[in-house]
């Protein structure tokens, strides 16, 4: 079962009021959530309490929640807002911890965590337009690995997932910024081709690329780009090989992909054999409550 799936699996168990179910959601994914909270949150406790506020609030938002959303992104913006609320209320303004450039992400997901009424009126053909641009991004990155063409995808990965400029990224990859314009042109266009050739087969279809900020906010939505738990594994183990290996260094310093910089201190974590089951223990003690509530009446799970 791939991680999608059994995130899906455990959706609709927690659906059903599962609390086995909704255990398993916190094993799974409490130690990433605490290592990015624990990078922010000078307090190891408070950052805990922030871990656990994020587990209510996705159970208290599991009606709006879209399973076709990676469950990863989604709670990892939940954290976001409760580390910012955290922050404000405790009057540590917005000053950051870590030294790390990844304030970026934080900049560009606002959009990720709709307001319910946001997505009340979410037409379904922007779902249907996204979902199809998620599969063309797909395409277009396939294509670049297979053709071994890592300097291109580099590039296009810091213009539409990390948001950069043109110029910081010929900066940052030491090329020319012609040459990023030239790469970030080729790549609309192939990304416009690939839209028009499955446009036939898809209803309500898109008919053009409107702006940069349609694939910026599908690849940070969809992460694309980012790195398996297993990829993270071979490479703490130093066993990934060429080409994977720069790739991953380049994601995790030069990206600065914080939720994969976060999985990988966790699984760094676990190899030191840090245990989390006494506060994995207290979020379901804190949040099973409100699991009843989630329940859907027609589930066949529930009484
Ligand atoms: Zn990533």
């Amino acid at each position: 079962m791939s991680a999608e799936q059994a995130d899906h699996y455990l959706i609709e168990e927690i659906r059903g009021g599962s609390e086995a179910g909704w255990r398993q959601l916190i094993d799974r994914y409490q130690g990433r959530l605490q290592a990015f909270a624990k990078s922010r949150i000078a307090s190891i406790a408070d950052a805990e309490d922030v871990v656990q506020d994020t587990f209510i609030g996705f159970l208290q938002s599991l009606s709006r929640y879209d399973a076709a959303r990676s469950l990863e992104t989604y709670l990892f913006t939940i954290l976001r807002y409760k580390i910012t609320d955290y922050l404000r209320a405790s009057g540590s303004g917005f000053r950051k911890l870590e030294t790390q450039a990844d304030d970026w992400w934080e900049e560009a997901t606002p959009s990720l965590a709709e307001s319910p009424s946001m997505a009340a009126v979410k037409a379904e053909s922007a779902e249907a337009q996204q979902a199809l641009l998620a599969t063309v991004l797909r395409q277009l990155i396939q294509d670049l690995r297979d053709r071994g063409a890592f300097e291109d995808l580099q590039i296009i990965e810091l213009l539409f997932y990390a948001c950069r400029r043109n110029n910081r990224v010929a900066e940052l990859l030491d090329v020319d910024e012609k040459h990023v314009a030239g790469v970030k042109y080729r790549a609309i266009q192939k990304i416009q081709k690939y839209l028009s050739e499955m446009e036939a087969a898809t209803v309500g279809a898109m008919t053009e690329v409107q702006a940069d900020a349609n694939v910026s906010s599908v690849w940070l939505q969809q992460r694309v780009t980012c790195l398996k738990r297993s990829t993270l594994g071979q490479y703490l183990l130093g066993i990934l090989e060429e080409p994977w290996l720069s790739y991953t260094q380049f994601h995790l310093d030069v990206v600065g992909c914080p939720l994969c910089v976060a999985n990988l201190e966790d699984l760094e974590m676990e190899d030191e054999g840090d245990d989390l089951s006494a506060s994995s223990g207290q979020i379901f003690a804190s949040s099973v409550g409100f699991l009843s509530r989630v329940s859907s009446p027609d589930s066949e799970s529930s009484p």
